[in-house]
């Protein structure tokens, strides 16, 4: 039994579908259903019986003990986290919350769990937790990229709050000996990813005939990988990865992002052109540059390629390719998100259970049309995305 957290976000739900189509293993799944969690993410998964999604904080001891002690899972993967720089550049509370206090009770829950199991066991049990780049601040044009030992220097409340609970795992290592690996990501991107991040808000913005904004010059660079090959890697992490190391993911593929947004205009124009002819070029806006805004981040891998035998099966045309016929595809998904009916949705499941959520094989197939539900009034007030049309 594997047991992760933060299963119906992006990278977390990618990574729960990924796993269920292509093992055997059951996979519990507790997650908060903040603004970025979203069943409808999930809804094979929530259909079958390999599944147990719970609706719990990571932050909460006592449910995470007893789920624990309920399942005895061989390994935890914890996604969980507020995820959003810009949301936390405005209020960075509940990123100290999640990212640093609510790390450091699942680390205590899983502490005292790991603690009773028999000796044999203990070595082979995994504490894996997500991290990003961002830890490690900015590069300069010509800097080496980051590797496993460049030193920590977050920048913004997202990133410090990230670093601070890399250093708790850590320390949960040195001082109790648990049996951590963390793994510090680039830039992800592929289908279920939040409208608010760079690529699906420019595709999301280009076919709504909407202002496409560009921090700044356009000229910061990012790593970006494919969602589906930082899942690869995180499984072989989990397969083979050493227990106390640290395993830098990237998808070596540099980007500015007004390259990446001028790609996507491009491809929109072949697959799905403007009524008027004209690119969707013509919408991209520069906008006031974001505060402390990183200039460059660059990963160096090699790490996990030479230990891990991983690499990415993806280059950024073909994972750009794939994502942008993914919104094409799933427009349904798009409106439930952007409109907030998915959180009516979730309510409507969640009012069904218990207090530990939702048994995944009582939910229905398919959620209801966003067309039945009340439009353009968010219900999420931290979440002003929602409220945009
Ligand atoms: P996301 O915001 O899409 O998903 C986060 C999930 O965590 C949501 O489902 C949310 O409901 C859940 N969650 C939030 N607070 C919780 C809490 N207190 N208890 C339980 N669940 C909670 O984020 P993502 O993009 O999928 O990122 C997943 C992880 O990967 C994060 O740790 C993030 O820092 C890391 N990461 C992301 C990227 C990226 O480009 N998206 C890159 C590198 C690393």
């Amino acid at each position: 039994m594997l047991f992760v957290t933060g299963g119906a976000g992006f990278i977390g739900s990618n990574f729960v579908n990924n796993w269920l189509k292509t093992t055997s293993e059951p996979i519990v799944n507790v997650d908060k259903l903040t603004y970025a969690g979203n069943l409808q993410n999930l809804t094979q998964a929530l259909q079958g019986e390999r599944h147990f999604f719970i609706k719990a904080d990571i932050g909460d001891s006592q449910i995470i003990s007893n789920l624990l002690s309920k399942y005895k899972p061989r390994a935890i993967i914890n996604f969980a986290a507020e995820s959003h720089v810009d949301r936390s550049i405005h209020d960075p509370d509940e990123f100290v919350q999640t990212n640093m206090l609510g790390t450091m009770r699942l680390l205590k829950a899983v502490g005292d769990y790991w603690g009773r199991l028999p000796e044999r066991q203990k070595s082979e049990w995994r504490f894996i937790h997500i991290s990003t780049d961002e830890v490690y601040g900015s590069l300069a044009a010509d800097d080496p990229p980051f590797c496993e030992t460049s030193p920590y220097a977050p920048n913004s409340p997202y990133a410090a709050s990230k670093a601070g609970a890399d250093h708790l795992v850590r320390s949960f290592h040195r001082t109790y000996g648990l049996p951590v690996i963390t793994t510090n990501c680039s830039n992800n991107y592929g289908p279920y990813q939040f409208p608010e991040k760079l690529i699906p808000l420019t595709i999301h913005h280009a076919l709504d005939d909407k202002a496409i904004p560009v921090y700044g010059d356009g000229l910061n660079i990012r790593d970006w990988i494919y969602v589906a090959d930082h899942c690869s890697a995180v499984r072989a992490v989990l397969a083979h990865g050493r227990s106390g190391e640290v395993y830098n993911i990237g998808g070596v593929s540099e980007k500015t992002n007004i390259d990446v947004v001028n790609l996507i205009c491009s491809i929109l124009d072949a697959e799905r052109p403007r009524a008027d002819g004209a690119s969707y070029k013509r919408q991209v806006t520069f906008v006031k540059d974001r505060p402390g805004h990183d200039h460059r981040y660059a990963i160096d891998a090699g790490k996990i390629r030479r230990e891990l035998g991983w690499s990415p099966q993806e280059t950024f045309d073909t994972g750009l390719q794939k994502t942008i016929r993914w919104y094409l595809d799933n427009q349904a998904w798009v409106t439930n998100v952007t409109t907030g009916a998915y959180r009516d949705w979730v309510c409507a499941q969640l009012q069904r259970t218990n207090r530990f959520g939702v048994r995944a094989s009582s939910l229905p197939a398919e959620p209801a049309p966003a067309s039945t539900r009340s439009r353009g009034r968010c219900r999420n007030r931290c979440c002003p995305f929602m409220t945009s049309r």
